[in-house]
């Protein structure tokens, strides 16, 4: 539909005269969007055998027949493989999804108290036996327009972060507020913390800090870059505040005007 992008710079020279550069990244500007095409195609294309492999390997797990020893570890492995690989492919999907068009399309207004309750309890569950004290501060009477599918995913993987990165019986506090300028969402923890020089590159794709450790607890990568679009797609901000063994704070603003 738009056949030629333009970029372009003006520099000032004194009075009256001035500079000014134009360059055509049209060609920047398709590689980019065969790039986008072709991730969303392979992690569809890839999910339907994905899906009959994890079917398979439950069943037989799940089997009345008795399996060889042998086959136990293997077989449970590949299980958990084949279920961090769904997860990778579900969340390249999403950033897919998100990075195409600028405008969230299916917009209502979303109850976020009612949200991060819910958020709140699947997190509870995620520590399990770590035993997180994950507290919730939330009671407002405002809700926010936006895409609630969206902004659960962003609020989500806030919050599970903060469980995967804190340690054992750390505390996580979830609270969301407003304000005269508009309506706010923090994770706070107590745990792991993240050095300077690596806040700024965290919502890139695949960034990590410690990817040994980021392996571990299953993360795709994606996470906080699926955050960054669905935030700049309600016209939000992400901050974060953090320091190596003190803990982190990530907080999302959005404007007022997408208070309803
Ligand atoms: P991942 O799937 O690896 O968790 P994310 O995009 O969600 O990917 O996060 C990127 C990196 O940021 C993580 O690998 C981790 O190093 C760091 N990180 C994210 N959240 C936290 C947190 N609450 N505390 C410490 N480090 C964090």
């Amino acid at each position: 539909d738009v056949s030629t992008w333009l970029q372009y710079t003006v520099t000032h020279y004194g009075e009256g005269e001035r500079l000014m550069v134009v360059r055509d990244v049209t060609r920047l500007h398709n590689l980019e969007q065969m790039r986008k095409d072709f991730v969303a195609n392979v992690s569809h294309e890839l999910r339907t055998p994905l899906t009959v492999v994890v079917g398979y390997l439950e069943t037989m797990q799940d089997s009345e027949e008795p399996i060889n020893p042998r086959w136990k570890r293997p077989l449970h492995q590949m299980q958990q493989q084949a279920s961090r690989m769904q997860s990778l492919l579900n969340d390249l999907l999403m950033l897919a999804r998100l990075e195409t068009g600028d405008e969230v399309t299916e917009e209502t207004a979303v109850d976020i108290d009612l949200m991060l309750i819910g958020i709140r309890r699947d997190a509870q569950a995620l520590s399990g036996e770590r035993n997180h004290q994950i507290t919730l501060d939330a009671a407002s009477k405002t809700r926010l327009r936006g895409s609630e599918m969206e902004l659960r995913s962003a609020f989500s993987n806030l919050v599970f972060n903060a469980v995967k990165y804190t340690p054992d019986n750390g505390e996580i506090h979830i609270r969301w507020w407003q304000d005269d300028k508009g309506a706010h969402l923090s994770v706070a923890d107590n745990g792991t913390g993240i050095a300077a020089q690596h806040i700024h590159r965290l919502t890139e794709r695949f960034y990590r800090v410690d990817s040994s450790r980021s392996t571990n607890t299953g993360g795709t990568g994606l996470g906080l870059a699926i955050v960054k679009h669905v935030l700049l797609r309600h016209q939000g901000k992400l901050d974060i505040v953090s320091a190596p063994d003190k803990g982190s704070t990530f907080i999302c603003h959005f404007p007022a005007a997408r208070l309803v």
